[in-house]
């Protein structure tokens, strides 16, 4: 009855997980989908604790209070830490897979019971884990910049590197075809343990959310082979599950800055940049929020193309007052969202949303560009290498091929940054040079403020 219970949890937590990342593909339904996950892990974890191989709760129990008193701090980050709070998770996950291996080969191996099977998945799960361990943690390191977030890179760095995987794996063949060679055991772990740390470190902490969602991906991955060796259905659906997100995830973010998977982990392009571009003097043209506020109020269609910048002032919420003010006067206005603008997945929709914007408001890049030519007004705020015309029509450019926002079509554009550093990539945007581009220099916070206080000065004056 017990086992029927567990397995009958396992089942409903797997369709659950699926459901849940259906789900997650919409803000209308993500909510939904994060409840579904946690219910998803909560069934796992307890239909785990009716599993009649349990010989005592008493360390389930210790584990359960260390794991709630380090997960409560850890949800309650700010959001731009979002992305080495999950390094760290990943890193668990990592660590957890690559005990539990040893645990079991060491046990295993006292029982006389190691099959090539037990220790081949063993193995898969221990340089996975302890990989995305070591990994996972300098990751964290870098984006927290507790560590030095430039690539720090030296001759033949991808040889030995790939040289201590291989190392690694034929240690592990060897292991499978001669179980009781016990000392090769902690070679394979201390290998996996370094190639972790040697991956992640010429690697520019700019890539680090690219990186991440790969790491989140090995993580996966160990989940799958921890599966195989407990024999248990539930850690190889989710791992899969994860794995394979993951990876699209990684995938969907490399195409959408044009990079290839060994560009981000072989490239060091993600280099902290420093402001080297603007070796041309073209000249700028300045607007006054006059200009603007005159220009915005005789449009009838705008698009507001936020980026990093927007992120960094934390101008959300005077952007929803502004598309308060604007949408006030019937004026159409959307939100314009590039699959890598800011620094992480949907860093973008989460600070859009946190401001209350509604939802069917925001559109993809794909949707908005065929809009572009017929855009009255396009407000680019803090936003940089994705609206820049270079990615289409510049071969020697960093970012040629990389899809863009096409900004540059609409009538007019306003663009508000600070001054005239780059972006991420470090290069010059022919989009603040063009004829129909006036900029408004300045804290993307502060100009969206005064605009909107212009706006409804206006309005209280009609
Ligand atoms: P971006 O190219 O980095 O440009 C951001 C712009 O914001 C800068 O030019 C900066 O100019 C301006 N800015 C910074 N602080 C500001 C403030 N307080 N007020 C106003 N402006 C401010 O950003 P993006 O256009 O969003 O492009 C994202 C880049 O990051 C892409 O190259 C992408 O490939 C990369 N990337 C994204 C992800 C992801 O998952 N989203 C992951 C890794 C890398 P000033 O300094 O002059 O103000």
């Amino acid at each position: 009855m017990a086992e029927q219970l567990t397995q009958a949890s396992y089942v409903l937590a797997t369709i659950l997980f699926v459901f849940s990342l259906r789900w997650l593909n919409h803000p209308k339904t993500a909510r939904r989908g994060v409840g579904a996950g946690v219910l998803a892990m909560l069934l796992g974890v307890v239909g785990t604790l009716f599993d009649p191989h349990i010989v005592s709760f008493q360390w389930i129990a210790v584990g359960l209070v260390v794991g709630t008193l380090l997960g409560v701090p850890l949800s309650r980050v700010a959001l731009t830490a979002v992305p080495q709070r999950t390094a760290l998770s990943h890193a668990f996950g990592g660590l957890a897979a690559g005990l539990v291996g040893t645990a079991k080969y060491f046990l295993w191996l006292d029982e006389g019971v190691l099959t090539q099977f037990r220790v081949g998945a063993i193995v898969v799960e221990v340089i996975l884990g302890f990989l995305t361990f070591t990994g996972s943690l300098m990751a964290a390191g870098k984006l927290q910049e507790i560590i030095p977030t430039r690539p720090i890179t030296y001759r033949n760095q991808n040889l030995v590197n790939l040289s201590l995987l291989v190392l690694a794996a034929v240690c592990g063949v060897v292991l499978v075809a001669r179980p009781e060679l016990w000392p090769l055991y902690p070679v394979i772990v201390v290998l996996s343990l370094l190639f972790g740390v040697l991956l992640i470190v010429p690697i520019g902490g700019a890539d680090m959310p690219t990186v991440i969602a790969l790491l989140n991906a090995y993580a996966g991955l160990a989940a799958v082979a921890m599966g195989f060796v407990l024999d248990n259905k539930l850690l190889i659906t989710a791992g899969a599950l994860d794995g394979s997100s993951g990876f699209i995830l990684a995938v969907i973010m490399c195409r959408a800055m044009n990079r290839s998977f060994t560009n981000v982990l072989f490239g060091a392009f993600g280099q902290v940049q420093t402001s080297t571009a603007m070796t041309t003097q073209k000249a700028y043209k300045s607007a006054t929020l006059q200009d603007a506020v005159q220009v915005l109020e005789n449009a009838s269609l705008v698009v507001i193309v936020p980026g990093y910048g927007m992120a960094v002032a934390q101008a959300q919420h005077r952007l929803r007052e502004l598309y308060d003010q604007l949408t006030k006067r019937g004026i159409d206005v959307r939100f314009a969202i590039h699959p890598v603008a800011g620094r992480m997945p949907g860093h973008m929709n989460v600070l859009l949303a946190e401001a209350d914007i509604p939802y069917d408001h925001l559109v993809e890049m794909d949707d908005i560009n065929p809009e572009m030519p017929r855009v009255d007004v396009a407000l680019v705020i803090g936003a940089n290498d994705v609206v820049n015309p270079a990615a289409r029509t510049d071969r020697g450019s960093p970012i040629y091929g990389m899809p863009i926002i096409d900004a540059d079509k609409a009538k007019a554009v306003f663009a508000i940054k600070r001054s005239t550093n780059p972006g991420f990539a470090g290069i010059d945007n022919e989009l603040y040079f063009m004829d129909n581009t006036l900029m408004l220099f300045g804290d993307a916070k502060a100009v969206t403020g005064d605009l909107v206080r212009e706006l409804s000065g206006q309005a209280s004056h009609r």
